[in-house]
């Protein structure tokens, strides 16, 4: 039988006397004492911040909603509460009200590529579903602050079924990002409609959902919350722990009861400056999530969103950590490094670098212990022309239908069916002087 921890019980007591922390593990319990006022916060974690110091989160909460579950604040360490990862993570600062030039209120233009509202497409074969508003705990450091709690944004059933309809008449989507606010603050029939609508879709192959519940409020992860979710595989989930000292106990039940469900988990963390900067965090942090059966999947730079300047690090300090967490640890235990492209280019990774060289038929590489090596080519290697003519090639593809999407980007450089030689930008001077001197020649080299 789990007991409370000490804070636990104290946090409990301190908000619903009667209960004495019977219902603690109750998520209505926890959503119902949620905390979003400053005193509460003083009394529960028996801090006092100066008169300056009080009136600057009053002012901060006025422009980005304050909301903490008790089981999160009880995380928090009152002895060094300023230096602590959670406290960081869901107490407002003075400094989400200053703004920089290069910031922006949307800086993923999740909207501008959005052609039903709660839908961004930015991706050929896959979409992101806001399909929920609310959050039980608002980081600090959210990227899409300009949505989640406004009010002016609620995803509500009309919204919904316009974004399944646009899913349902756009056959090239084959897989749904749920996220919001979290999906798992709506109700369980709820949810079990929305999954049942998505599933009924042929051409979906695959759902996932994004909740940071299992960090936030574990206590969400019910049984019956994960009977309804095994009914609709495949389904894929992802959660955001940033700091090992999230994984409690609690956190562990969550996960597990949802790894047993057959779901296959991933954990998105963004790089926080003063919260989880460091490769030795980093480094506790995916060991314990590949403890969990939990895949790091993402680690995030963090955006370039209005207000969260202060948790921002440089590059070099997501590429130190990679370089010390490959070849060091289990490359299950890597996620991948990638900067959401401001604009709405979609997630661009990020690596150190380990080719070092390359000459004909040899490739020099280095490795994680700074060991120096060749790769030696192949002498003869038999290219397969490629006209994308499938039948009447000798590699073995036939899966009818295989459907594969028109040649993007890059991709045009690289195939033998596309003469494409350069990618040039429509913008350039050159491009114009062109097109004013010759509006008939197209050819720019
Ligand atoms: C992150 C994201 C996705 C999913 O990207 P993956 O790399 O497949 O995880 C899809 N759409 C949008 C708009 C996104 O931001």
């Amino acid at each position: 039988m789990l007991t409370l921890t000490k804070r636990e019980v104290q946090v409990a007591r301190h908000l619903d006397a009667e209960s004495k922390g019977n219902k603690w593990r109750d998520y209505k319990w926890q959503l119902k004492h949620t905390i979003r006022d400053l005193d509460t916060i003083q009394k529960l974690l028996g801090i006092t911040w100066t008169g300056e110091e009080r009136a600057d989160i009053q002012e901060t909460t006025a422009k980005f909603p304050l909301a903490v579950t008790p089981y999160y604040l009880s995380l928090i360490d009152p002895k060094d509460f300023k230096n602590d990862p959670v406290y960081k993570q869901a107490i407002p600062s003075v400094n989400e009200l200053q703004f920089f030039n290069y910031e922006m209120m949307d800086p993923l233009a999740e909207d501008k590529d959005s052609p039903v509202e709660g839908i961004t497409h930015r991706y050929p074969d896959r979409v992101l579903f806001l399909i929920s508003n609310t959050c039980s705990m608002y980081c600090r450091h959210c990227t899409r602050k300009r949505k989640v709690g406004d009010i002016d944004f609620i995803p509500d059933r009309k919204t919904v079924n316009r974004g399944l309809d646009y899913i349902r008449q756009t056959p090239v989507i084959r897989d749904v990002l749920l996220s919001g606010g979290d999906p798992f603050m709506l109700s369980d029939d709820y949810l079990d409609w929305i999954l049942s609508e998505l599933r009924a879709i042929p051409h979906l192959q695959i759902i996932r959902i994004g909740t940071r519940t299992p960090v936030v409020l574990p206590y969400r992860i019910t049984d019956n919350l994960v009977k309804i979710l095994k009914q609709y595989h495949p389904l894929w989930i992802n959660t955001h722990f940033n700091h090992p000292r999230e994984m409690t106990q609690s956190a562990s039940i969550a996960l597990e009861k949802l790894a047993n469900a057959g779901i296959p988990l991933g954990n998105q963390s963004v790089l926080l400056a003063g919260v989880n900067d460091c490769p030795r965090i980093m480094k506790e942090l995916v060991h314990k999530l590949v403890m969990n059966r939990v895949r790091p999947y993402y680690m995030y730079q963090c955006d370039l969103s209005e207000g969260i300047s202060h948790f921002r690090t440089p590059i070099s300090k997501g590429i130190e950590i990679i370089e010390r967490l490959i070849g060091h640890t289990s490359g299950y235990a890597v996620p991948t490094y990638v900067i959401d492209a401001p604009g709405g280019g979609g997630k661009i990774p990020i690596m150190p670098n380990y080719l070092i060289s390359w000459a004909t038929n040899r490739v020099v590489l280095r490795n994680y212990e700074g060991v120096i090596t060749t790769y030696r080519e192949p002498d003869s290697y038999e290219p397969v022309f490629c006209d994308r003519n499938c039948e009447s090639c000798k590699l073995q593809l036939k899966l009818d239908p295989a459907d594969e999407y028109k040649t993007i980007g890059i991709e045009k450089l690289l195939v033998d069916y596309d003469q494409t030689i350069s990618l040039i930008p429509s913008t350039t001077e050159r491009v114009e002087r062109r097109n004013g001197n010759n509006a008939e020649d197209d050819s720019l080299m």
